[in-house]
Order: C-alpha cells, then sequence, then structure tokens
C-alpha cells in the first residue's frame, strides 16, 4: 500500500507551525502551552481517524485502530516534543507518518487482523525535566512512574513533571505499562550524514549504541595568581584540563571502539587572576560494544582518580544515565529491510548514535526503527531538513511493515 504524501507534507507543516522558531525551525518543549497545541491537535486526528484515544498516568497518548482480533496491538510512534530551536522532522515524523498510514487504511478501507497502535511518547528530549525518554521509559518501567512525576524542571524547581501534566490536561488515568504490544516500530530521521553520504535510501536499525552520562567535580583551592607558588597551588582548572585532554584522545586511538565528548566545563570563582578552586564537566561516553563502553568508563575514571591524588585534590562523582547499548529485535530489523527493498528502494542495515524511545519500547516487546536521510547530517537545528521523498520513503516503508505485521484482511 501507499500513503498519501500531500497529506503526509502538509501535516508536517501544520504542526511545524505549533511553536514555529524562525523560519524554518520549531521549539515545542514537553509540556509547555506549545505542546499541549500539538497534543490537543492530535488527538483531534486520532479521533476524527476513528481511533479509541487514551492518556497514560505520564501522559503517553495511545490511539488505537480495531482489528479483526482481539489481540496485543501492533505499535509505531515517536514524540512531538523538541529541543530548544529545534527541528520540524525530529520526533513529529515519526507520530505525523503512525497518522498518515492510519488515515491510509481508513481510505483504503483495509482492515487488519490485529489491532494497530499510534503512540505519542511523553518528553522524549528531556530538555526541561530529566530523564530523557521518559514516557517511554515509564511504559516499560511502571514501577518508576511516581518518582518521574516529582522530577522537578530545570528552569523552574516548582513546576514538576506531574503538576505540569495537570497543567496541560495530559496526566491521564490509563496505568502504565497496562496496554501490552505485539511489536514496535519508530520512523526517524537519522540526525546523522551517513544514508545521505552513501545515497541511501533507508536505514534498518538494528540497534542503538550504549550511553553513559558523569558529571565531575574536581576540587582545589581558591588563590592569588601572582603571589601563590607553582608547587604550593591546588589548580582544580589544571587538573580538568589533563583529564579532557586523555578523555579526547582515548576516542582518537586507532583501535577506539568509543565516543567521548567533554560538552560542558566552568570553573569557580572563573576569575583571570584567580587559581581554580572548583573544576565541574561532564562526560559523554557511547559505544556500541557494552564491554568497551564499560572498559571506558572504568578507564577514564582511573585516570581521572590518578590526577586529583598525585595533585592533592578531591573528587566529586555523579553518574546521571547509564543507558547500555540496545539490539533490536531481528525479525524486525529483517521485515523493515525486505520491504523497503521491495518497494524498490536501497536499505543499509545500521546502529543509532542516538538514543530514541524505541530502545525503551524493546524492553517490552519486539522493535526496531526506520531511518530516513538527514540533509548534511544536521539535526537539533532550525536547519534540519529531509526530502520530501525520504519522508514519503519512509512512510511507505512503515505502512508496508505494519500491514505485513497485523495481517491485512
Ligand atoms: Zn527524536
Amino acid at each position: 500500500m501507499n500513503i498519501n504524501r500531500q497529506r503526509l507534507l502538509d501535516n508536517l507543516q501544520r504542526y511545524g507551525q505549533i511553536g514555529q522558531a524562525q523560519e524554518t525551525g520549531v521549539e515545542r518543549i514537553a509540556l509547555s502551552e506549545e505542546d499541549k497545541t500539538a497534543r490537543d491537535l492530535l488527538k483531534q486526528q486520532m479521533l476524527e481517524a476513528g481511533l479509541v484515544v487514551s492518556i497514560d498516568q505520564i501522559g503517553n497518548m495511545i490511539g488505537i485502530r480495531q482489528g479483526e482480533r482481539d489481540v496485543p496491538p501492533v505499535a509505531m510512534g515517536s514524540h512531538l516534543d523538541t529541543v530548544y530551536q529545534g527541528g520540524r522532522y525530529d520526533g513529529a515524523l515519526g507520530v505525523l507518518a503512525g497518522l498518515e498510514v492510519i488515515q491510509s487504511l481508513n481510505d483504503q478501507n483495509i482492515s487488519t487482523e490485529k489491532p494497530i497502535a499510534l503512540i505519542n511518547f511523553t518528553n522524549e528530549e528531556g530538555v526541561r525535566f530529566a530523564p530523557d525518554m521518559m514516557g517511554s521509559h515509564v511504559l516499560a518501567h511502571p514501577e518508576l512512574l511516581e518518582e518521574i512525576l516529582e522530577s522537578p524542571a530545570y528552569d523552574n524547581p516548582e513546576h514538576t513533571v506531574g503538576n505540569q501534566l495537570e497543567a496541560i490536561g495530559y496526566k491521564g488515568d490509563m496505568p502504565c505499562g497496562s496496554l501490552k504490544l505485539d511489536s514496535f516500530l519508530e520512523l526517524h530521521i537519522e540526525q546523522g550524514p551517513t544514508l545521505e553520504l552513501e545515497k541511501t535510501d533507508i536505514g534498518a536499525v538494528e540497534m542503538v549504541q550504549g550511553i553513559y552520562w558523569t558529571r565531575y567535580m574536581i576540587h582545589g583551592q581558591a588563590n592569588h595568581a601572582g603571589t601563590t607558588p607553582i608547587r604550593y597551588r591546588k589548580d582544580a582548572g589544571y587538573a580538568a584540563s589533563e583529564v579532557m585532554h586523555y578523555i579526547g584522545d582515548y576516542a582518537r586511538r586507532a583501535d577506539s571502539k568509543v565516543l567521548t565528548t567533554v560538552g560542558t566545563i566552568s570553573f569557580e570563582p572563573n576569575a583571570i587572576n584567580i587559581v581554580p578552586e572548583r573544576a565541574h564537566f561532564t562526560l559523554d561516553l557511547r559505544s556500541v560494544d557494552y564491554e568497551a563502553l564499560k572498559q571506558g568508563q572504568t578507564d577514564i575514571d582511573q585516570k581521572i582518580n590518578a590526577v586529583v591524588l598525585e595533585a592533592g585534590l578531591s573528587l566529586e562523582r555523579e553518574e546521571m544515565v547509564r543507558f547500555a547499548p540496545v539490539h533490536f529485535d531481528p525479525s524486525i530489523v529483517k521485515l523493515v529491510a525486505d520491504g523497503a527493498k521491495d518497494l524498490g528502494l536501497s536499505v543499509k542495515q545500521m546502529p543509532s548514535g542516538a538514543g530514541h524511545d524505541a530502545q525503551m519500547v524493546a524492553a517490552v516487546c519486539p522493535a526496531a526503527m526506520i531511518f530516513v536521510p538527514s540533509v548534511a547530517g544536521i539535526s537539533h537545528n532550525v536547519k534540519e531538513y529531509t526530502q520530501p521523498d525520504d519522508l514519503e520513503n519512509g512512510a511507505n516503508v512503515l505502512a508496508n511493515a505494519i500491514l505485513s505485521r497485523t495481517g491485512r484482511l
């Protein structure tokens, strides 16, 4: 079956105007007014498409199209929230292509054996509330619900996930985890350059890299830059720079299997003529190889401990995120790859460098992802762009994978 290309493009355009940022971007932060507006529109469109709509306790929106049999639905979806000054496609494509699949099934009077679910997950991006991939995380781990509802906003500690869900009217009553799923598919933009550079239409995503985030604080002693001899200094800034260099080199070794990034650093007191008392920095460590990920964390921690010990400093360390690599279900990956080939598209089996809702859902049912090319590999940016042909291709691959999983009648 083929989806309706123009309707999909129009819908992407329409949602792109909710929280529009500059000419082409979108800023629709989770649980904001803009998020509410987009959710309200999706709810209306789900109802118009004949779906039974439920909201669960973490605010995930779930629309179900009945099948001939009363069995767990085949699910698809992604997220409508964005980062600050984000793009039109990250997240929205997976939700709106899912809606398009349902609208096309309706247009073509196709019934399916199993039901189909369309899901919009709460707070995938995690820019205002931690953790990211929140809705899918709680769907897979309902025991975390109460703790996560208390999570405070970075920009206002009085705002919590729970009270902001209530404020926008999306704190639902469906128990998280009560909906059993047959399987899950997420269409998403690649957010990297590989498909475009290799002139490939579709990525059949086999796995998601593991991600470790750690926050460090090296503690020294503030002192005068002119009167304190070097040998008497406890310079947290100098120690941090040595560590940063090690972390950068670690990923640049020829046999390296990890990516390392020190994306933030700050000193206190942060003055030109004062030896830094404290250096705060973060480590983003990623790998497709779980052993390499764990080893990398161990090696870097050992180095930091050695530097701090030798300089007579002290260290605080906070583990922010620990996600092991996730391997998708090979039968669903094959469904995507075979379906793309049947449509005459070129396809590459590949890992995902970024985290996605599908990796969380993979804990409760067979799951996989479909990638389409990102122009110049740009995302989390108002310039994020995917060609209309690629959007259409991705939605068609999604439609056919869903149909073969649900059994067409
Ligand atoms: Zn996304």
